[in-house]
């Protein structure tokens, strides 16, 4: 492993500035396809957190932020759009050497899905019901009566390691949209691109607004989740860690939304377009190998067409490059670190010890020039069971289990069963059956003939234990608000207050 001695160290980003940690230490982030030191990173603590969000607490409670008007407050998320793109060649990077993730998908999805999501809030927030007039009810009596949408106030943001800056972005954009202030505290393997993008939108909004502390989860994490002047915690991660931090939120009673992990179905049904469908499929479970949490990790096939299938698709996945994520040419890169790539590996070959064929893959990749990176090969599993652990865990690695099916109602039951309902697919040529199944999948997205169409003007979340709230469109606006009712009598004769007999009998002098 080569170490760089003078990479760069990353404060804290507290109340518009680089800031110290308490502690003065320090972690490593590596660069997971080469192994390379990537960057220091400050390892901040309980006390760190305190100063973060008393920053954010001072500029949501003191200052004219949470006022300002949606013209304004649009221009401010165009700026940010605007500061996005200007920096999007060093943001790529930093998120590249961290998350393993490819510049050519950084480049060309996730900035531009990050450009155009501030963009998109910024046209919602001009459209956005902050105040709503109910009509005067004939009962009780003449009444104005308004909705208000406010603020909830100081929002913590936890994010995972796989695509860092745009999940930090599904956060930030509505919360600053609704005019709430943030704490963000991204997975430590991939600190590096919230941390710069945190400088790049503070120069447009005012000190305290957005704040990173980084640091371990457990500290860092659990501190913000539970802290008293924290008002909403917005999770991106495991099941697993999502119930603790759902559990360390209900301390203070916290407006919580969790967007969790997945084991979602693809269904291929016997008239399906297969030049479309198993392309599709391979995109679905393969892009950044498999490293996603919509992925479409079990794919069910008509019984007949199985073999046709399996073959097709081992050809495709023998097509995909792995390789140095900054190379454009590479179609996948690494897996995060040793230890995902040991925790994929045990998967495989509990697939292989359960019975499951395995048909391509199954293996680490060394990948020249890459030597240190942990890489595995794109694994196909075939005669998967659903009940099988590859068929009902999260792997989060480039596997894919292929089950058989023999009416399409056992389809869908199999896809059903499954404590996750992130997302969903079917590929047919008959739209009416593919909208019939798409009703009957519980998850938060089905995509028909398709994979990986998030929109930023559309809702996305799980079902079942994939989460709770959606991000992303105009329900994303309504998880940073709070609703107020104001009523306002318009009824100034006692006599005429009809209600006030529930407690008095006699209102007269
Ligand atoms: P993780 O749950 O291990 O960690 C997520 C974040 O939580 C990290 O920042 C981590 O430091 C922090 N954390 C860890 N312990 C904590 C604690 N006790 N209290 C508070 N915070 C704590 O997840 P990961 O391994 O970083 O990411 C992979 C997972 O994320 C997968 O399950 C994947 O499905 C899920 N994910 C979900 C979505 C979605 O939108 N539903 C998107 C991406 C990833």
């Amino acid at each position: 492993m080569t170490v760089n001695v003078d990479v760069q160290t990353f404060p804290l980003f507290i109340n518009g500035q680089w800031e110290q940690g308490a502690s003065q230490e320090t972690f490593d982030v590596f660069n997971p396809a080469t192994g390379e030191l990537a960057a220091r990173v400050t390892k901040g603590n309980a006390a760190d957190v305190d100063r973060a969000v008393e920053a954010a607490r001072n500029a949501f409670d003191n200052t004219e932020w949470k006022h300002m008007k949606p013209k304004e407050r649009s221009k401010v998320l165009y700026a940010i759009s605007y500061a996005i793109a200007e920096h999007a060649q060093e943001l790529v990077y930093l998120e590249s050497i961290s998350s393993g993730g490819t510049v050519r998908r950084i480049s060309s999805n996730d900035i531009l899905q990050m450009v155009d999501l501030f963009q998109t809030l910024a046209k919602f927030t001009l459209e956005y019901p902050f105040s709503e007039t109910l009509p005067s009810p004939p009962f009780p009596g003449p009444a104005h009566n308004f909705i208000w949408r406010e603020p909830i106030g100081v929002c913590a943001a936890i994010t995972p390691w796989n695509m860092p800056m745009l999940i930090a972005v599904w956060k930030i954009a509505p919360a600053l949209a609704m005019g709430n202030t943030i704490v963000i505290k991204p997975a430590s393997y991939t600190p590096l691109s919230t941390l710069k993008l945190a400088e790049i939108i503070s120069k447009v909004v005012p000190p305290g607004v957005i704040n990173v502390v980084t640091g371990p989860g457990a500290e860092v994490g659990e501190a913000l989740v539970s802290h008293p002047k924290v008002d909403k915690v917005a999770f991106t991660g495991s099941t697993e860690v999502g119930r603790n931090v759902m559990q360390l939120a209900a301390g203070t009673i916290k407006n919580v939304t969790l967007e969790l992990g997945g084991k979602s179905p693809n269904i291929i049904l016997e008239d399906a377009d297969l030049s479309l469908a198993l392309p599709g499929s391979l995109f679905g479970v393969f892009l950044h190998s498999g490293q996603l949490c919509e992925s479409g990790t079990r794919l069910f096939v008509p019984d007949y067409l199985h073999d046709v299938i399996v073959d097709g698709l081992v050809k495709l996945a023998a097509k995909i490059k792995p390789g140095n994520p900054l190379d454009p040419a590479t179609d996948v890169g690494p897996v995060i670190s040793k230890r995902q790539k040991e925790t994929i590996l045990s998967y495989i070959e509990a697939g292989k010890q359960e019975g499951a064929t395995l048909v391509c893959g199954g293996k680490e990749l060394k990948v020249p020039g890459c030597e240190e990176g942990h890489f595995i090969e794109p694994t196909i599993f075939t005669n998967v069971t659903n009940d099988m652990k590859i068929a009902k865990e999260e792997i989060f690695g480039p596997v894919l289990s292929v089950i058989r099916y023999k009416t399409v109602e056992e389809a869908v039951q199999m896809a059903n069963d499954s404590i996750y309902g992130l997302a969903a697919g079917v590929w047919t040529r008959d739209v009416n059956k593919a909208y019939e199944v798409a009703r009957k999948l519980q998850a938060g997205v089905v995509w028909i003939n398709d994979w990986h169409m998030l929109r930023n003007d559309a809702p996305f979340g799980g079902y079942k234990q994939s989460g709770i709230g959606r991000e992303m469109g105009m329900h994303s606006l309504d998880a940073y608000t709070q609703v107020k009712h104001v009523h306002t009598s318009m009824v100034s004769e006692i006599q005429k207050r009809s209600w006030y007999g529930l407690l008095f009998s006699d209102t007269n002098e």
